[in-house]
């Protein structure tokens, strides 16, 4: 990035896309000071040519801008010592993704950016539409929040369409945040913790979408629904996203059908029905929003559906891992609370249900009336024995223990049963316990279940 070409910057923060941001903007011309808490991370700056210092003892005033990693807290529960002394030094406190649009509004102010946003389904939604764009033809990069640092891709130009995760952090942190297109998927009470309260979370996610072109708007929920009423007002082009009809334009889903809706008429558009990667009710918002987003950059209906019928779906979300005659193994290890095991629960039947680890609070208790469709659970982890008890006598289960032992009785029952079974590990807890996070833990369920004999795995 050449916007900061010769001012000094300093940054804080050298995980993955602190390390890209001050690559890039040492390359760009940029004096970087960087710094973190941790040495080692220092050092492998340091390695690469970025000096370091102790931003705590440095002159604040040397620096133009301040630019925050946004796993760093700048406000809450209280703002990082880095945020403060910024703050104190009146040095404006920015992130990786506002460089790209300060970049971008140099370069190709006319470049097609969409960013995505939402409590949950950032990462689905993100990533169905890269890859309907992609299945079209169109030269996309796909970043932010997913995958890649946003200013480790391809720098944007009018032909190239960046697509970009952004979690409520990273908008924080990006002042001029104003998307081609901007998708906002729903609000729910989560990162409260860091925002303070929901008043202030949906103002932040509200900034995603106000100065978009057009605003891809989910209103399932009551906060979002406001904040697609207030742009409405504010006079921006907003496409509403629903998993009921809606009565203005936008995408709506009837079931698994996908119907549009224009000034002029309400017609359908695609259908999800047999699209493995997006089952479930939230996925049809995620598809949706998709949906309008394709339809908004051009996308032909013939291609868009054929984009939705290959989307292959994100690993450790309700992922198919493969199936033994009728039965279907799904990792769904990126479930570590109740609430997102609740998704898994509603999509499937016929249950054989691995689950356990660090127990989040309340447990599983909210997922009781689900209970009935668990043909036997498999108790993994430190949540064992709290779990048993919750399960009580309603529904059977064993304590595996292990996810190994679990995968093993699991899919013996399953086939056991003969008809239509889902194995599915969909833990509703952390994974730290048994495993160094919720991917190893996904990736040793699809070890062991593409182990098994007879199995048709899928993606393999
Ligand atoms: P994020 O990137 O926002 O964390 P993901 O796409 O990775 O979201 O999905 C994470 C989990 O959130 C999924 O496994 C599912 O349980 C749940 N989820 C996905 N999409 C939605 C949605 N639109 N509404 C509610 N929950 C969702």
């Amino acid at each position: 990035v050449t916007t900061f070409a010769g001012k000094t910057v300093a940054l804080f923060g050298l995980g993955g896309s602190g390390l890209a941001t001050a690559l890039a903007l040492k390359a760009g011309g940029a004096h970087v000071v960087a710094c973190d808490d941790n040495p080692a991370k220092m050092a492998e700056a340091g390695a690469k040519g970025i000096e370091t210092a102790d931003l705590r003892e440095a002159d604040w005033s040397r620096f133009s801008s301040f630019i925050l990693s946004p796993g760093v807290p700048l406000t809450h529960p209280e703002p990082h010592w880095s945020a403060r002394l910024a703050r104190q030094a009146g040095v404006e406190i920015i992130g990786d993704i506002e460089l790209f649009c300060r970049e971008r509004a140099k370069i190709a102010p006319n470049a097609p950016f969409v960013a995505i946003t939402g409590t949950n389904g950032k990462s689905t939604t993100t990533a169905l539409i890269a890859h309907i764009l992609r299945e079209a033809g169109r030269d996309v990069q796909m970043g932010g929040n997913i995958g890649t640092a946003i200013l480790s891709l391809e720098p944007p130009s009018d032909t190239r369409i960046h697509v970009i995760e952004c979690s409520s952090f990273q908008i924080d942190l990006t002042p001029s945040l104003a998307p081609t297109i901007g998708v906002h998927l729903n609000l729910s009470p989560d990162h409260i913790d860091r925002h303070g309260t929901m008043e202030l979370y949906a103002a932040i996610k509200e900034r995603l979408v106000a100065k978009a072109g057009l605003a891809v708007i989910g209103i399932d929920d009551a906060m979002s629904r406001a904040i697609a009423e207030a742009c409405e007002g504010r006079g921006v082009n907003v496409a509403r996203v629903s998993v009921e009809p809606i009565g203005a334009k936008g995408v709506f889903a009837d079931g698994e059908t996908l119907v549009g809706v224009t000034d002029s008429d309400t017609a359908p558009l695609a259908d999800l029905a047999g699209i493995g990667a997006l089952r479930g009710a939230h996925n049809a918002q995620n598809a949706a929003a998709a949906v309008a987003v394709a339809l908004a950059l051009d996308v032909s209906l013939e291609k868009i559906r054929s984009g939705l019928g290959t989307f292959p779906g994100l690993p450790h979300r309700m992922e198919e891992v493969g199936r033994i005659g009728h039965a279907l193994f799904i990792n769904d290890s990126k479930a570590t609370n109740a609430d997102s095991t609740e998704k898994a629960l509603k999509s499937f039947d016929d249950i054989f249900w691995i689950l356990g680890g660090k127990a989040k609070e309340g447990g599983i208790e909210p997922l009781e009336s689900y209970f009935p469709k668990i043909r036997k659970a498999y108790l993994i982890g430190a949540a064992a024995d709290e779990f048993s008890r919750t399960l009580g006598s309603d529904v059977a289960h064993v304590l595996s223990g292990t996810l190994d032992r679990a995968v093993e009785q699991a899919a013996a029952d399953a086939l056991a049963m003969g008809g239509p079974a889902v194995v599915l590990l969909s833990p509703a807890c952390a994974s730290y316990d048994q495993f160094p996070n919720y991917e190893v833990r996904g990736n040793h369920f699809r070890d062991l279940v593409r182990a098994l004999p007879g199995i048709e795995a899928k993606g393999a």
